[in-house]
């Protein structure tokens, strides 16, 4: 390989690989050709590439990771951040947030919205993400811009939703919204989100479910969120949610149920056997009290989870590493067990786990040859980040998103030295301003 075909070459790394062996290079580099890594490792054997490269980074001895993936959230929601909270998740979303979206949400809002979410997510390390939300069109305009890589599902709702006034056309425009999107580009990834169980027919869910199977999509949806959805949903139907949707056989490798809080272990058996994942938000569960997914035996068991931080309206925020914390410590609070849910796990949730569940661990959630540059550059030069003995605890336990300061998507820099590259940061906080100006003047 010539020297002249580097474009980027990365020195002086403290570089977590996440790779299967979990390897760690102090010092260490990496070299980029185009959107993809071509070589890791050691900077002693890498150093001969240092000399054609188009351009040198050097780190400085700053940590260097994967970009993290956001496993579920819907990044317009920033909107509605603030708007309503304290309140139990039936009145929260039936009084509040319903009604808002559908006086506000529109093409518009949305893309202003999704805008300020990528601003949050790069700021603070992650750069790709699963979405499920209404006028989807708005979501990958605002993606696409931002540089950002995302699995983009349109919301289905059994009631008149925004950009789908007719509720017996949510499945048809899923379905268009598939069409429209599949094979944009490499980084935009189209898929369906239907609401919850609570929401969503039986024949919605059956009918979204096919067309994703046959489309090759993800199905995304929070099930087992709440005590009384688990209540209503057995009177409903007879069943609980997890063995509802397996009945429905709704439920396989490309579905993705969202938090899955009250589940026991059969039911955790039953996303075993079938492959489902999971997309654990445990500050979105604290925040509306449904309580602590039993993650652990999940994972004993083989189930993929991933996190999440949820829309804004329920966390309030879009920070992974404050997620990454929050979710090691409710863990180990959940089984009383200190040593559970450590700092490692959290990390390859929030990385591998969550590319796993985007369906894209051949190309991001490690440092690996022939993988997206997808890289994220902390600086540890900060009193609450000295000294490192341990470079995950010191990530989930003393970082925050605040802490990143510079992000790749795709061997492209899309912040550098905390500055937003892609996008004008002070227009876009400026729409959103104005949107909640008439949110609340006219709620
Ligand atoms: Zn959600």
């Amino acid at each position: 390989m010539s020297n002249n075909s580097i474009d980027l070459y990365i020195k002086n790394g403290f570089i977590l690989t996440m790779n299967p062996g979990m390897e760690i290079l102090r010092p260490g580099a990496l070299a980029i050709r185009g959107d993809s890594i071509v070589a890791v490792g050691p900077e002693k054997e890498l150093q001969g590439m240092e000399a054609g490269a188009g351009k040198i980074l050097d780190v400085q001895g700053g940590i260097v990771l994967p970009g993290l993936i956001n496993a579920h959230t819907h990044a317009a929601m920033t909107l509605f951040r603030g708007l309503a909270d304290d309140l139990p998740l039936k009145t929260w979303l039936e009084e509040f947030i319903f009604p808002s979206e559908a006086r506000y949400v529109n093409p518009d809002s949305v893309y202003w919205g999704t805008l300020l979410a990528c601003a949050e997510m790069i700021r603070s390390g992650t750069t790709a993400f699963a979405d499920g939300y209404f006028c989807p069109d708005g979501v990958v305009k605002a993606v696409d811009l931002s540089g950002m890589r995302g699995l983009l599902c349109q919301g289905v709702v059994d009631f008149p939703a925004p950009g789908v006034p007719d509720p017996a056309q949510n499945v048809l425009e899923a379905e268009r919204f598939v069409e429209k999107w599949a094979g944009y580009s490499s980084s935009i990834h189209p898929g369906i989100f239907c609401h919850s169980p609570y929401v969503c027919s039986t024949e919605t869910i059956r009918t979204v479910k096919e067309i994703c199977g046959r489309r090759r999509v993800s199905f995304f949806m929070h099930a087992a969120e709440t005590g009384e959805e688990r209540s209503l949903i057995k009177y409903r139907y007879g069943k609980t949610p997890i063995h509802y949707l397996d009945n429905l056989q709704v439920l396989d490798a490309q579905t993705v149920v969202i938090h899955a809080v009250h589940v026991d272990s059969e039911e955790i058996e039953v996303l075993a056997r079938t492959g489902t994942a999971v997309a654990h938000c445990p500050e979105s569960n604290m925040k509306l009290a449904s309580g602590i997914a039993p993650v652990v035996e999940m994972l004993n068991k083989g189930v993929l989870v991933g996190l999440g931080t949820d829309g804004c309206a329920s966390n309030n925020d879009l920070d992974l590493f404050k997620e990454m914390d929050t979710a090691a410590k409710l863990g180990k609070i959940r089984y009383l067990d200190p040593t559970v849910m450590d700092a490692r796990t959290v990390l390859r949730m929030a990385t591998l786990e969550g590319a796993r569940i985007l369906g894209l661990e051949k190309e991001i959630g490690s440092l690996e040859v022939g993988k997206k540059a997808d890289i994220i550059i902390l600086d540890l030069n900060q009193p609450h980040l000295v000294p490192c003995y341990d470079p995950y605890s010191l990530l989930v336990y003393s970082a925050r998103g605040a802490d990143v300061q510079s992000v790749m998507i795709g061997g492209r820099m899309v912040m550098e030295n905390k500055k937003i590259l892609t996008f004008d940061l002070d227009e876009v906080m400026d729409q959103v301003r104005q949107i909640s100006m008439e949110i609340v003047t006219k709620k």
